[in-house]
This record gives structure tokens, C-alpha cells and sequence, in this order.
């Protein structure tokens, strides 16, 4: 790959270029790197770059003129090597936003040129006569082009084959596959009191690699929760985690399976509630009342199952056989990131076959759950309920109660 940096500022990204990983990819010609003063192709005696804006304003704007025969010149030189035309990509706070998408598609060109603005900006007409694209590589204002164009080289060099000593290496990073990298660690084991996570000292690859797509997920989902949103559309989970030995699903029958329920129940429902209803209300969420409640669910058709592991109940799910929906989804902290809320879901749906297309609810505010649920293949078909403080008495932050469908994946 060629990348070209059309500057009034060559020194300083030319020497970017020649430092560290960059610096050494270069050198052993893993990609060619050119960056070209703007002003040695003006025409006019000053070698002056910009002006002032026509229809005033403060600043100043760079000219066309000397940018055109720049990218001119580069294009020359492109063809002179037998290379494409460059794709010309203009650094401007108001172009598109830049992500490890747009890396990986401009890391595709073989000969790509970026041009940096200054003062106010460039001259229009230049960035509509050659440009292919303007970027912006965030919601704030530089003072030049010349980082901005070094981000996007940076990121689309280090893509090039070669570039980093393994490929796998870029394969794990941030945005790679969509999501934000697990937490780094390195020795020593313990510092200043703080120990590195146990099992990353097992040696168990598996369970490690298992750690960290865990660490990615749940760092993505609180942390870019929009991220973590398309990445569930684009990641369904078709392989659930496989039962264990003394791990299994048994129906509510006996008085001591229904106090645990009711149990497991108001436990559940606590938590879903705690941050979003009021005081009043998850003082209502004892046992006594959970275990009414669910007697009044069994008269309406529903039965419940308790997940046991070795005995113990650690997990809860309801399913109605009349109208076709799963409900009281629940797990015990204790028994969490072992993949049990979705066999568990996979169970309640599989014991409802008479219904193609069974719903349950979730709260919107219960990212967590909502997430699996897309990944399962549920998706949301409208707003079941409305919680708002102004005119619910129980409820302490505005939330809907969302109401999914199965879909088969
Ligand atoms: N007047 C411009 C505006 O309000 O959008 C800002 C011009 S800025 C001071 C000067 C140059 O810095 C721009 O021409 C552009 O090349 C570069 N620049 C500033 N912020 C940028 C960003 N977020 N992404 C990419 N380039 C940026």
C-alpha cells in the first residue's frame, strides 16, 4: 500500500511515519509513505497557502490551487508506479465519523491520500472536485488535519500485512470483531496489593478465552452499549452451553419446591425492580406475596420449573401453556455467566411447541437480559407496559415493559 499526506505540516507526520511499529514496517517497505508540503505548490510569489473567507467570518481557508496540483502530482505519481488512481480522503470536523469499519475498508485501497486542513478549513471546491470522502475522527476541533490524518494512517497501516508481528494480533483488539477488548494484565502477579485475575495464571486456554469474551461482553454492554446492540444482531448464540452432570431442569410440584420459587421469585424480581421502583413497592417483593402471586399464575395456566446444580435450586422459569408465553426468568447471582439463563430459556420455549411464535417481557432498562434474548433470536414487537413516575406510584425511573417474540434463527 501507498499512503500519501498532502500537509503544511510534512515533517512532523513524515516523522510519525518513521518511528516505532510504523517506523520499522516502513523501513523494511511493508507499505511506502509520502507526505507532501502543500505551500512548494503554490503559484503565487509569497508561496502564501490561504485567504480570507469570501463572505467574512474569522480564520482563514486554504486555497485550492495549491491542493489540486498537489493531489495532482500524487496521481502522477500513482499511475508513473502502475497503481490506481489514490482514494482521496479529506480530514474535516465535519465529515463522517471514523471507526475500525472505515480502517478496514480504506486498508483495502492500494494507494490512498489524505489531506489535512488548517486554519478555518479548505476551499470547498477543491474537497468537491477530488475528494472521495471526508472524514472526522471525532466530535471535537483540532487545529489541524495532520493528527487526523495520522489516526486513520495509523489504523489502516497497521492492518497491512506484516505490519504487527502476528495478524491475530489486531483479530483481538478493540472493535475487531465489534466489541471493546477484554483487560490487559502483565507481571507482576501482584501490584501494590492488586492480584491479576486467578485465571489468567491457569494455563486453561479455553477457560481463559472464555474469560475474556466474557470481560468483552460485559465491558461493551456497559460501556458502548450501542456497540454491544449491533453486535447482538450480527451474533445470534446457536450453540448454548451444554448441560452438566447434576445440573438439571424439575416442575414445581411439592410445598418445598413452591416456597423456593416464591423465593427465587421475589429474589428475581428484587433485582430487576431494585433500581427502578420505588421503596413502596420492593418492600411488597417478599416471599409471601411472590408465592401468592405464582399461585394465581398456576390457576392461569402456568407451571414453573426450577433449575437445580447438584441439588441446590439456583434458577426459576415459567411457562403458559394457554397463551403461549415465558415468564419469571431468573438466576441466582451466585450461578451467573455459566450460561444457565439460556438453557434455561431454551428449555421454557422447547416446552412450549404448540406455540411457533412464543413472548415474554423484559424491562428496558434490563440490558443484560435483553441482549441474550436478542442473541436467542427474540425479538421486540412493541411496548407491553409503561412505568412512569409522574402517574405510577411504584415506579421510580421511566422504563417500558417491552414485549418479544420468538423467531426462529
Ligand atoms: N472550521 C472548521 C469547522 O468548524 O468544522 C474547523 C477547522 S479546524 C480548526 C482546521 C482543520 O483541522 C480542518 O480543516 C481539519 O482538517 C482538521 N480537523 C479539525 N477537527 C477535526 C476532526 N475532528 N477530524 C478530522 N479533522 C479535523
Amino acid at each position: 500500500m501507498r499512503i500519501d499526506i498532502v500537509t503544511l505540516f510534512p515533517e512532523l507526520c513524515d516523522s510519525f511515519l518513521s518511528a516505532s511499529i510504523l517506523g520499522r514496517a516502513r523501513a523494511k517497505n511493508l507499505f511506502e509513505a509520502h507526505c507532501h508540503q502543500i505551500r512548494d505548490y503554490t503559484t503565487n510569489k509569497q508561496k502564501q497557502t490561504d485567504d480570507y473567507p469570501y463572505g467574512g467570518g474569522c480564520g482563514m481557508v486554504l486555497y485550492a490551487q495549491p491542493i489540486a496540483d498537489c493531489l495532482r502530482a500524487v496521481q502522477k505519481q500513482c499511475a508513473d508506479q502502475g497503481r490506481a488512481k489514490p482514494h482521496v480522503v479529506f480530514l474535516t470536523a465535519a465529515g463522517q465519523p471514523y471507526n475500525e469499519e472505515t480502517a478496514k475498508r480504506l486498508a483495502q485501497y492500494d494507494a490512498l491520500t489524505l489531506v489535512c486542513g488548517h486554519y478555518e478549513g479548505i476551499d470547498q471546491r477543491v474537497i468537491d472536485a477530488f475528494g472521495d470522502e471526508e472524514i472526522s475522527i471525532g466530535d471535537y476541533v483540532l487545529t489541524g488535519g495532520e493528527l487526523a490524518s495520522l489516526v486513520v494512517a495509523d489504523s489502516v497501516l497497521r492492518l497491512q500485512p506484516g505490519v504487527l508481528a502476528e495478524e491475530k494480533g489486531y483479530q483481538d483488539e478493540s472493535y475487531w470483531d465489534g466489541l471493546l477488548e477484554y483487560p490487559q494484565y502483565t507481571r507482576p502477579e501482584v501490584w501494590e496489593g492488586r492480584a491479576v485475575p486467578p485465571v489468567l495464571l491457569t494455563g486453561d486456554h479455553k477457560k481463559i478465552d472464555s474469560w475474556r469474551g466474557q470481560q468483552s461482553r460485559t465491558r461493551t454492554r456497559l460501556r458502548r452499549p450501542d456497540l454491544y446492540e449491533r453486535w447482538c444482531e450480527t451474533h445470534p448464540l446457536t450453540e448454548l452451553p451444554k448441560w452438566k452432570r447434576g445440573e438439571n431442569m424439575r416442575l414445581v410440584k411439592t410445598d418445598e419446591q413452591w416456597n423456593i420459587a416464591a423465593e427465587l421469585f421475589a429474589e428475581g424480581r428484587y433485582a430487576v425492580c431494585k433500581d427502578v421502583c420505588t421503596p413502596l413497592y420492593l418492600d411488597t417483593l417478599t416471599p409471601e406475596h411472590c408465592g401468592e402471586a405464582l399461585q394465581l399464575d398456576r390457576k392461569n395456566g402456568w407451571a414453573f420449573y426450577l433449575h437445580y446444580t447438584k441439588n441446590a435450586a439456583d434458577g426459576l422459569v415459567g411457562v403458559c401453556h394457554k397463551t403461549g408465553q415465558i415468564g419469571h426468568l431468573f438466576v441466582t447471582a451466585s450461578a451467573r455467566e455459566q450460561g444457565i439463563g439460556s438453557k434455561m430459556l431454551d428449555f421454557a420455549r422447547k416446552k412450549l411447541p404448540e406455540h411457533a411464535h412464543p413472548t415474554l417481557t423484559v424491562l428496558d432498562t434490563n440490558t443484560r437480559a435483553l441482549a441474550l434474548y436478542r442473541r436467542m433470536g427474540w425479538h421486540p414487537v412493541g411496548v407491553e407496559a409503561v412505568y412512569d413516575p409522574a402517574t405510577d406510584a411504584t415506579a421510580s425511573v421511566y422504563c417500558q415493559e417491552l414485549k418479544l417474540r420468538y423467531e426462529a434463527q
